[in-house]
């Protein structure tokens, strides 16, 4: 069985107004550890996001960061993939 999200933005937390994933929460740990199971409203934001922060040249958003640790989670394992996408189809 799964676990539930904790209430969340909850700002006595610190959390931020807006994020895929939140911190101190089961339901986002697991989802920041199996990228496979987002549903894909939730990975395209975050593939999004990955791109912004972790690409260098034109692709890169400054300014765009990782709002959560389990942002910053998930975004490494999707750049991982970005990598072994570009390394494959060159
Ligand atoms: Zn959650």
């Amino acid at each position: 069985m799964s676990a539930v999200h904790r209430i969340h933005p909850d700002p006595h937390k610190g959390d931020p107004a807006e994020a895929i994933l939140y911190d101190d929460c089961e339901r986002c740990d697991e989802q920041a550890a199996d990228a496979f199971g987002l549903d894909l409203t939730k990975l395209r934001e975050a593939w999004r996001i990955m791109v912004a922060v972790e690409t260098g040249g034109p692709l890169r958003v400054v300014g765009e960061e990782y709002r959560t640790g389990n942002e910053a989670r998930l975004g490494r394992v999707l750049y991982a993939v970005y990598v072994i996408n570009e390394r494959l189809t060159r």
